[in-house]
């Protein structure tokens, strides 16, 4: 964990954090979140640099309306492999405590109430998550984001089904399909018969990497130390959806869990990405 100022190429967060939150529809980039219409707002926090941007901009447009007290920053602990080594990068979710501390407000981890970690839903399945089985962001990830939001629901009290925003750190830049989400969307879970009526909200989406990283030094927001390390984003150490740049990378700087997750792809039998596979990986990292 570390605050000094860095600007690295590119990067992006999880790639599919809490993405299934989000149903398509026009973009709207100039709507503007009405924190009256809201008990709370939750920043969905991996300990990444776009996450870092979020939490900034929720809570200083929430301090601005005088709302502050409605922000709550979560961070989906992703747990464990088998043989003991976390699947986030060790520190992200200090990172993202780091963050809450700064703006002054509540911090939360939660965890699947279904899996342990996401190594163990991976191996429940069989096979690596992948564009078109977003199994790991689904479950571990949006699943988490909605029971808080019931669990606040309920500590609220209300009477009423929670209004909740939900703030996510996905940007334009990062790919077509994100460049078509809207700013504001009201979430598909929400509605008649359930206990929610939830608002997702991309307060960076518009955003560039510079400028995200611009805000880290202006405010002085703690970034994780893998950013300095060459790592383009963070939150799994090993992503199917990574590029393999990046995985070569974080090979070299997780040799064990690399290791781990061959074994399991051999175990398996299906090749960690379609381009490559992960001894493919461990090799280039080790030449
Ligand atoms: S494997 Fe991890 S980083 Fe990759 S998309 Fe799934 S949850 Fe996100």
């Amino acid at each position: 964990m570390t605050k000094k100022p860095f600007t690295p190429p590119c990067g992006t967060g999880c790639a599919a954090q809490m993405e299934l939150f989000t149903a398509p529809a026009a973009p709207a980039e100039s709507a503007e979140f009405d924190f009256d219409a809201h008990d709370v707002v939750i920043v969905g926090d991996s300990g990444g640099k776009d996450s870092g941007a979020t939490v900034h901009e929720v809570c200083t447009r929430a301090d601005k309306a005088g709302q502050l007290h409605k922000v709550r920053i979560l961070h989906c602990d992703l747990g464990s492999t088998e043989r003991g080594h976390l699947v986030e990068w060790p520190g992200a979710l200090e990172v993202a405590r780091a963050h809450a501390q700064q703006y002054g407000v509540p911090f939360a981890v939660r965890r699947s109430k279904l899996w342990g970690s996401l190594w163990q839903r991976i191996r429940s399945h069989g096979n690596w998550p992948g564009h078109f089985a977003r199994y790991c962001t689904s479950d571990t990830k949006t699943a988490v984001g909605r029971d808080f939001v019931d669990e606040v629901g309920a500590e609220l009290n209300l009477g009423r089904p929670v209004r909740a925003g939900y703030a996510m750190g996905m940007r334009a830049e990062e790919s077509r399909a994100r460049a078509n989400k809207p700013v504001l969307e009201r979430h598909r879970m929400s509605g008649k018969g359930t206990l929610r009526v939830v608002t997702t909200w991309l307060p960076v989406h518009q955003l560039d990497t510079d400028q995200v990283w611009e805000i880290h030094r202006q405010n002085s927001i703690e970034h994780h130390e893998a950013y300095d390390q060459g790592m383009r984003r963070l939150s799994c150490r090993a992503c199917p959806l990574a590029h393999t740049d990046d995985l070569v990378r974080s090979a070299q700087l997780n040799p064990e869990l690399f290791e781990e997750y061959a074994d399991a792809e051999a175990d398996m039998g299906h090749q960690f990405k379609k381009s490559i596979s992960l001894r493919q990986i461990i090799e280039h990292a080790r030449s």
